[in-house]
């Protein structure tokens, strides 16, 4: 009998060797087992009934590169075998995480009168979009702890929102959802639950087997891994995956060739990558936490990080971030901490082989008030690791003696 394929199987296989028509023509002297990158803005057929059918949507086939491409779609399926085995929801790709949850939220029928309720401690430029972007047009956008399950159902009670928008675990103080049950209480009350698994991963968790519609991902970070592009994903199932497809082809985000190719290569190492990086967190967390001149580490595998319990039962690791408040106060701490770093690299991002490190109150959070910042946790003196796939004794020797110098 045959067994559904694992996780890592997937990872490394799916996509790739698609039946023949479905990357395009095919020799038959050979078979490329990587797929390529078809570089062309329009495709032709042997006839123009043929291209009729294609551009009506009764056959398969590609046409023009913002209605689909092959090397995209080869990543697509890729993606939706991880993110979603059990079959029954697309993944799509997109030019960038942003454009993702564009998408995501357009899909949801949002306009004048329908209101959004989002996780307050969402990503900045989510929370911008969804203010400057959708407020404008008449959307009411309000904010909820998303970490406190009791306050995310007194909100979709009374608000009745259209959409719910949480992430599966949280920046920069790693907070995690209660993905299911979240799920179930928008379940009842009907409204759309979006999370954005960019933290989590389909390593970590699926949010769609939990009860969510739409997943959303900045694959610039875990999945494509490299620090080398941008690229997002939302994945869904009926009836929102063939309203994202409608969107993505009429606003026209879409992602290259080039950048799906590199992204499908990246998505190979993802299980190898996380298990690194998951355990590179933990040793790292736990000998930070010890260190005379830490004062608090975050991180969800830590016996008092607020949410281990959560974790243990909605992600299958703790992930790859830890962050940490430095025992010296202050903004300058923070900067001569990351100035004496040798080794971690100095950058807003996460999710790369390389460890990189961030001050998340002068960036990811920069455009807050201070005062909304300090209700957020994210203090002067935190700093945020992305931990890599180095040896992680040259990661601790780098941060402690970073320390040192403080
Ligand atoms: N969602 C999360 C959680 C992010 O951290 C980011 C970017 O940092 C985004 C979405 C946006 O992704 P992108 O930069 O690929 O547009």
């Amino acid at each position: 009998m045959n067994q559904p394929r694992r996780f890592e199987t997937r990872a490394v296989h799916s996509g790739e060797r698609r039946p023949k028509g479905q990357n395009g023509p095919e020799d038959e002297t050979f078979f490329p087992i990587s797929t390529p990158i078809y570089a062309s803005t329009t495709f032709s057929h042997p006839d123009i009934e043929t291209t009729d059918r294609v551009l009506g949507g009764e056959e398969p086939g590609y046409s023009y590169a913002r209605w689909g491409n092959p090397t995209v779609a080869a990543l697509e399926e890729a993606l939706a075998s991880l993110e979603a085995p059990e079959g029954g929801s697309r993944a799509l790709a997109l030019a960038s995480g942003m454009a993702a949850m564009h998408a995501a939220l357009t899909a949801t029928e949002l306009g004048p009168g329908a209101t959004v309720l989002a996780a307050e401690q969402l990503y900045g430029s989510t929370a911008t979009l969804l203010m400057q972007i959708f407020g404008a047009s008449g959307v009411e956008v309000r904010f909820v702890d998303a970490y406190d399950l009791g306050a995310v159902k007194e909100g979709v009670a009374e608000l009745k929102p259209r959409s719910v928008v949480v992430e599966s675990i949280s920046n920069p103080l790693l907070r995690v959802a209660d993905t299911p049950g979240i799920a179930e209480i928008t379940r009842d009350a009907g409204s759309a639950l979006i999370v954005d698994n960019t933290f989590g991963t389909p390593y970590l968790q699926r949010p769609l087997e939990l009860g969510a519609d739409i997943v959303v991902h900045s694959a610039t970070k875990y999945l494509s891994g490299h620090g080398d592009l941008t690229v997002g994903v939302v994945a869904a199932g009926a009836p929102y995956d063939t309203a994202l497809e409608q969107i993505r082809k009429t606003v026209g985000y879409v992602l290259g060739p080039f950048e799906a190719w590199l992204a499908h290569r990246g998505l190979k190492t993802l299980p190898l990558r996380m298990q690194r990086q998951c355990e590179n967190a933990r040793l790292i967390s736990a000998r930070l936490a010890s260190h005379p001149k830490v004062a608090k580490v975050h991180h969800p595998a830590l016996a008092d990080h607020p949410d281990t319990k959560v974790a243990r039962r909605v992600l299958s690791d703790t992930g790859g971030l830890v962050s940490f408040e430095l025992a010296a106060e202050g903004r300058e701490a923070a900067f001569r901490f990351l100035n004496s770093l040798e080794l971690c690299v100095r950058a807003p991002s996460l999710g790369d082989i390389y460890t990189l490190a961030i001050h998340p109150a002068t960036s990811s959070h920069r455009e807050l008030s201070p005062s909304r910042r300090e209700r957020l946790g994210v203090r002067e003196n935190l700093i945020r690791l992305s931990c890599g796939i180095e040896h992680p004794d040259d990661v601790i020797s780098d941060l402690e003696q970073a320390l040192e110098r403080l």
